[in-house]
């Protein structure tokens, strides 16, 4: 049996409606963003750069209930170098993503996923810039508030929280298909259900997607239970260099131990989750070099640290858990000031 999301005794608990707490979505938002679909043949979607489970998962869920009510849908993220990471590859509905180059450039209706500003879409910022409306799908307690129509609920674990309620205020059928996407979206933003995020509405809305037949060990296995060869000659040369300074456990992995293993960057999401194992430490940060040469800086906090906010000082942004920004100064350079900031926060 395939639940229909309309389904009113299946969906007590939408984002932010499983306790006491209204949705922080206002009634009034998601009509507006209803009545800009609805009177829109084209609908431009974008997520955030170098994008997760939860941002491309979502984006193409609700990219499929689009399509599956007759509009033209593009959908992309900004990335110089476009390419879906091998782990999100398994994702249905990759049809429907085209390079920058070909998204729109003055979208009617635009609607961004799991970013927090508008710089986070990378190339495709000026579209979303030049487009008459934007409609915000996030969940980032630190969104600054872009766009026109502000579907932001800071209490969902995941922006898939608020993709599915758009999927079913579409008039669309929660199948397998935009359910492995969603799930996908949940999965990577709960940590495997392992974060206090993880809500009685995230198991609840994790029973709704795992009753259309979708399949859990692929998708676990798919997004963190392989990797290239390479990868662990990679994770070795990092761990080898890892260091503990103080309540702050931290290496970094550079373009060439990449290059020498062949190894793309997308793989390298995993590192920290591996660094920030060590019980002595409270942050953990893990410099990534991309391809351009730049340092992405994945910031993981054990709670005590506000990591959200000391990469908001550093130009990037995230959750006070999970936070990230980049930097193009050198290693040395970048974790003095990263550390400079924490002694604030
Ligand atoms: P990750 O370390 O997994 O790349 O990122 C963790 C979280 O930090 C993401 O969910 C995202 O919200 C945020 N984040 C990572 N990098 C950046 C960045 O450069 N800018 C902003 N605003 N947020 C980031
Ligand atoms: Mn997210």
């Amino acid at each position: 049996m395939t639940p229909d999301v309309r389904d009113r005794t299946e969906r007590p608990s939408r984002p932010g409606q499983d306790g006491q707490d209204p949705c922080a979505v206002p009634e009034s938002a998601w009509r507006r963003a209803l009545d800009l679909i609805g009177g829109a043949d084209e609908i431009a979607l974008a997520c955030h750069v170098a994008p997760d489970g939860d941002a491309l998962g979502s984006m193409l869920a609700v990219g499929f209930a689009l399509r599956s009510q007759g509009k033209r849908v593009v959908a992309s993220f900004g990335d110089v170098v476009f390419e879906v990471p091998r782990l999100l590859r398994f994702l249905p509905g990759q049809d429907l993503l085209v390079p920058p180059a070909e998204f729109p450039a003055e979208p009617g209706v635009l609607i961004a996923f799991d970013s927090s500003m508008s710089e986070r879409l990378g190339l495709l910022r000026p579209s979303a810039e030049a487009a008459r409306e934007v409609i915000v799908v996030d969940h980032h307690p630190s969104n600054v508030g872009f766009g026109t129509v502000r579907l932001i609920d800071p209490r969902a674990a995941a922006t898939a929280m608020l993709a599915e309620e758009l999927v079913y205020r579409l008039g669309g059928t929660l199948d397998r298909d935009i359910a492995t996407c969603l799930y996908a979206g949940l999965v990577t933003d709960t940590g495997s259900f392992r974060y206090s995020s993880t809500t009685p509405a995230v198991h609840r809305m994790a029973a709704r997607l795992v009753a259309t037949g979708l399949h859990v060990e692929e998708i676990a296995r798919e997004l963190w239970d392989r990797s290239p060869f390479g990868y662990l000659k990679v994770l070795a040369a990092a761990l080898d260099r890892v260091v503990l300074d103080d309540r702050l456990v931290w290496t970094y992995v550079t373009r060439v131990d990449r290059a020498a293993q062949g190894l793309p960057y997308t793989e390298l999401e995993g590192v920290i989750d591996i660094v920030r194992r060590a019980d002595e430490a409270e942050v953990a940060v893990v410099l990534k070099e991309d391809d351009q040469g730049a340092w992405q800086v994945s910031c993981r906090s054990k709670g005590g640290v506000d990591v959200a906010a000391v990469c908001a000082a550093l130009g990037g942004g995230g959750h006070h858990n999970a936070a990230g920004f980049t930097s193009y100064d050198s290693v040395e350079e970048t974790m003095a000031r990263f550390r400079a900031e924490l002694r604030k926060a």
